[in-house]
């Protein structure tokens, strides 16, 4: 219930929803156009846990909070044929909850999280967001390009990371609600000007998040430029299959398709070299616990202080390939990845340091885990990488797919 409530709580932050949600007047008393009244009700409604129905798909739209701007953010909920809802605010293109259900049919939210604007202001953890223009590390905050040298913040020292002091996480973006026959999604454009946090190039992204009816979450990336410069885009949603909140993810199943990752030196920048996974503790090619040998005297453990590394993905040309499949035993949860892009970042949640998240919860170490599927770290500087340039007349495309189901 807790849950429910503080969901709730986020629709109208100047009323209690918990006592008014099935009341009448809804639309008064939400201050909500009457268009977006029955699904609004029909939301709030789903938003407890209880068994998946069909119903229609709705997207509903609500006041997130104010910038330090003024600006005020929106929170839009997404809710597929079968019930399942996505949240998702245009700051930061941020998806704030997931609610997927486990083998009994009773959903239950699967990403980290906070419950206010307020939360993802003063987080540092990237919970949920798109980064950008370059996410994961760029050495030093420095790199050449067409024999010009640029600086970037070095905001995670020596390491410039996640596109910088402001990134794309730490933007307003405008969105755009589409009902497609997929599913309900959520267009969001930003224009990122040349020069800012360093990086050369108009740049005008898009991205668009379908909820799709079969539970699927489908990340859709555009770009183009009009000078050359360097990108990176991810999803940075922090997973625990279990609930957010409830327990770390170590028990949880995990399979890589990948034979081989990029080491790492202790400042989490890759050595240049594609090591083979085998006997090693990266090697994911069958499912193992996360936990199993997270803690062994190993040196890229030690590194990374946990898996906080990439795979490179084995792959025959493009399209959407299988790049993870995660498993948790007690909801029944499955969530695979798929993804057009070379590479997956592995981690294993070992920053997170018990911040208070939704519902009251508190996050303690590895209590979620990413799949940021990418180019590799520092590409930019290592030329036997993927290039990560993109240039004018050029589009910057990426695609992936976090696919739900129970088992
Ligand atoms: C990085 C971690 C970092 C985390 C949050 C991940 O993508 O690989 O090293 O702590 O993001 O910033």
């Amino acid at each position: 219930m807790d849950e429910l409530c503080a969901n709730l709580n986020s629709w109208r932050g100047d009323i209690n929803p918990c006592s008014v949600a099935l009341a009448p007047h809804l639309t008064t008393m939400l201050k909500i156009p009457p268009v977006f009244a029955l699904a609004t009700l029909t939301s709030l409604v789903a938003l407890a846990p209880q068994p998946s129905v069909a119903a229609p798909a709705a997207i509903v739209r609500a006041p997130f909070g104010t910038m330090p701007d003024g600006k005020v953010a929106t929170l839009y909920t997404l809710r597929n044929t079968r019930g399942g809802q996505v949240q998702i605010t245009n700051y930061g293109a941020t998806v704030t909850a997931l609610r997927v259900p486990d083998k009994n049919g009773v959903r239950g939210d699967v990403v980290l999280g906070f419950d206010t604007l307020q939360g993802y202001l003063n987080g540092d953890a990237y919970f949920g967001a798109i980064v950008g223009r370059y996410g994961n590390r760029i050495a030093k905050g420095r790199f050449t390009l067409d024999g010009k040298n640029y600086t970037l913040a070095t905001n995670n020292a020596p390491n410039h990371l996640h596109g910088g002091v402001r990134g794309f996480d730490k933007r307003l973006w405008n969105a755009k609600p589409l009902m497609l026959k997929e599913g309900p999604a959520l267009e969001l454009t930003l224009f990122s000007p040349n020069g800012q946090e360093g990086y050369p190039g108009n740049l005008n992204v898009r991205v668009r998040y379908v909820w799709r009816n079969d539970n699927a979450l489908k990340i859709d990336y555009r770009a183009v430029t009009d000078a050359p410069t360097v990108i990176n885009l991810t999803q940075h949603s922090y997973f625990n299959l279990k609930g957010a909140g409830l327990g770390t993810i170590l028990d949880h199943q995990l399979r890589l398709n990948a034979d081989r990752y990029t080491p790492i030196d202790p400042t989490s920048i890759p050595f240049g070299e594609l090591a083979p996974v085998a006997a090693t503790p990266f090697d994911f090619r069958q499912f193992h616990a996360i936990g199993a040998l997270i803690n062994e005297d190993n040196t890229q453990l030690k590194n990374g202080q946990g898996y906080d590394h990439n795979f490179v993905l084995n792959r025959q040309g493009g399209g959407l390939r299988l790049a993870a499949t995660v498993r948790e035993a007690t909801s029944g949860r499955e969530m695979r990845v798929y993804t057009t892009e070379p590479g997956v970042q592995f981690y294993s949640g070992n920053f997170l340091n018990g911040v208070k998240g939704k519902y009251g919860r508190v996050y303690p170490r590895r209590s979620g885990f990413c799949l940021e599927t990418q180019h590799f770290p520092d590409s930019p500087n290592r030329p036997n990488f993927p290039s990560a340039t993109l240039r004018p007349g050029q589009t910057y495309r990426q695609t992936t797919v976090y696919e739900f189901s129970t088992r």
